[in-house]
């Protein structure tokens, strides 16, 4: 038995279950049946965990595993692939899967190359998965491992966000996060500090601990804040603040923002986005893909990027390419209306140790867009589509970040919901070529902090593409700049009266609480958007207090005018927006 194998035996000897491995290539494959979820979960990430396992692969199967509902998914993608196999719609070089910040991000990257490329997304819109529900934090590189990919990557793309932001028209803001060190902070281990000492400790030690951890990490420019200086940042934050870790280079940005910017200038720069296109099977020569099978038909191809997000374990297995699994970790969020946007300046967290294993530890942000959101939670689910909210879970943030700000006005609360990231059990980025598939990249795993990291993923991406051996030429036409859609909210009284005089739809508004005007909605559905909650993220039609009551009826009239379609067939995302008669119209 090698040392890798006695090792993974050892862990599972623990539980009183026949489970059995095979170890190939240092990818784990497990086998067998348990009791819980949990447990599936736990010998995940055991076996993860251990040095020089590259990859789990989870088959075993928890009382209650959905199996018919994996064998009906098996069975429409087989039939799919057979009915679209023969039917070629084009041939590149490369096929990017996955219309999320990091296929979107390799995809503009890609096309400063004088290549032919094709973004294949199963969605109606780029930015519908994790991508479009996270907290929007370019995260500054404290909290990941020291020597992961995630760390090096977190730190890289953090400080390449500004030229991105200006390159591509969206807004960003380094805002900086300040993390607050209270009483709580070291509670389960106050036994061991008799009297004064815990306080000693909270103020001048731990402090530095955490600011070596970051400096160690190579984030720059942290510093320790003492008394006055916390409060004079941040007035509102629990006077039980003993001290406090602020680390500038933190920034926000509407996620869906910088996702489709990144969509319209790959576009621009002659990228295909190929939207409601799931791939559902590989064509293969030998150990090399040579076409991706969708619902549409065949992408003949040199190379493929899997970027599918929660999907990455399922695509990879399609391609012959299976080296990890995904468990999806659902994160709940809480937005709360603008007016709360007064109360805080930082991304505001309270350090709570130990630390949640797998999160890092979530609190309450501004939004670039002037809300605050107070969240996530960090749990297994199951399924990879639960974007459920509970009650209790709304409970649950409400009450564990309650004590940053404990006057925080809560009635203010417009909206929840949730995202589902996509770690794999060994938790880190996972960008390499295929093991058993000469021309197939995987960029999976991408879990937080992958819209902090994304710059950075794209070009570790592309230098392991040419590694592969992909030729790349520039693209002499490549244009960085992307203009943003022009905000009415944001215009000067004079701009938006010259723009009134060249089109009075400028003055026609229709989001009423985030001041959208017809023209603006017009201008997102021109540049591709054809479904409401596509025009919400181009536009924040629908985000304000109202949350859409006043102005979706009034949106859904101009997509019907604008595409031609009857008001009936609108969509919301993937379903239809009325699912009866819609008011007036014959039943
Ligand atoms: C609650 C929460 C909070 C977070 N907060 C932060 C944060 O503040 N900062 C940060 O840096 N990161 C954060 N993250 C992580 C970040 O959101 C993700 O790392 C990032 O969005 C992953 O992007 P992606 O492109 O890999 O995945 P996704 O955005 O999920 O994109 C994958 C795409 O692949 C498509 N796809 C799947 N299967 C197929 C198929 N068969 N055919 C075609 N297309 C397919 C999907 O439809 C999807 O659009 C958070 C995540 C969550 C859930």
């Amino acid at each position: 038995m090698s040392s890798l194998e006695s090792k993974v035996a050892k862990i599972l000897k623990r539980y009183p279950y026949d489970i059995t491995f095979e170890i190939k290539d240092k990818i784990v494959f497990l086998y067998g049946n348990v009791e819980k979820y949990e447990e599936w979960v736990e010998i995940g990430l055991r076996i993860g965990k251990i040095k020089g396992v590259d990859g789990v692969v989870n088959k075993i199967k928890w009382r209650g595993f959905p199996e018919d509902r994996f064998k009906e998914k098996e069975e429409r993608r087989k039939k799919l692939f057979e009915k679209n196999r023969g039917k070629v719609i084009g041939e590149y070089d490369v096929i990017i899967i996955g219309g999320g910040i990091i296929g979107t991000a390799i995809a503009r990257e890609l096309s400063r190359y004088d290549i032919k490329i094709a973004l294949l997304e199963k969605a109606s819109d780029i930015a519908t998965g994790a991508s479009k529900a996270n907290n929007g934090m370019i995260h500054p590189g404290v909290a990941p491992p020291r020597n992961t990919l995630k760390r090096k990557l977190n730190i890289r793309g953090n400080a390449m966000y500004d030229k991105w932001a200006e390159e591509l028209g969206f807004k960003f803001k380094r805002v900086g996060s300040l993390w607050l060190i209270t009483p709580r902070t070291l509670v389960r281990y106050k036994k061991y500090l008799p009297g004064p000492l815990y306080k000693v400790v909270l103020k001048y030690i731990f402090p530095w601990v955490v600011k070596f951890k970051g400096m160690r990490n190579g984030v720059k420019g942290i510093k320790i804040l003492q008394d006055k200086e916390i409060f004079r940042l941040e007035p509102y934050v629990t006077k039980d603040t003993l001290a406090a870790v602020y680390v500038p280079s933190t920034g926000i940005v509407d996620p869906y923002e910088v996702t489709i910017a990144l969509a319209e200038n790959a576009k621009e720069n002659g990228v295909e986005i190929h939207l409601r296109t799931e791939v559902v099977g590989f064509l293969k020569e030998k150990n090399a893909i040579k076409g991706v099978v969708t619902n549409k038909g065949v992408f003949l191809c040199k190379y493929v990027v899997n970027a599918a997000g929660v999907y990455a374990d399922e695509i990879a297995e399609l391609a012959g390419a299976r080296e990890y699994t995904i468990h999806p970790r659902k994160g709940v969020e809480l937005m709360f209306h603008k007016d709360t946007g007064e109360l805080i300046h930082h991304c505001l967290s309270e350090l709570v140790f130990p630390s949640h294993p797998t999160s890092k530890g979530g609190g309450l942000n501004p939004t670039i867009h002037g809300n605050v959101m107070w969240g996530p939670t960090a749990v297994e689910v199951p399924d990879k589509e639960d974007t459920s909210v509970k009650r209790e879970e709304i409970e649950f943030v409400l009450k564990r970040y309650s004590t940053i700000i404990p006057n925080f006005p809560r009635e203010q609360m417009i909206r929840y919901f949730a995202g589902v990231r996509a770690p794999t059990f060994t938790e880190d980025f996972i960008i390499r070529p295929a093991k058993w598939v000469k021309n197939f990249l995987h960029v999976a795993g991408i879990q937080s902090p992958g819209l902090a990291s994304a710059p950075a993923i794209a070009e570790y991406a592309i230098e392991k593409l040419k590694a592969m051996g992909l030729e790349l030429k520039e693209n002499p036409r490549f244009n960085p700049r992307r203009s943003p859609i022009p905000t009415t909210a944001e215009m000067s009284i004079e701009e938006l009266d010259k723009r009134i005089m060249e089109n009075p739809k400028w003055g026609n508004i229709v989001c009423t609480c985030e001041l959208v005007s017809e023209a603006e909605i017009i201008e997102a559905i021109n540049r591709g958007a054809y479904t409401l909650d596509a025009i919400k993220r181009r536009t924040r039609a629908g985000m304000g207090t109202c949350q859409g009551s006043y102005c979706t009826l009034k949106i859904a009239e101009i997509l019907s005018r604008e595409l031609g379609v009857p008001l009936n067939d609108i969509l919301k995302e993937e379903a239809k927006l009325f699912n009866g008669p819609v008011r007036g119209e014959a039943p």
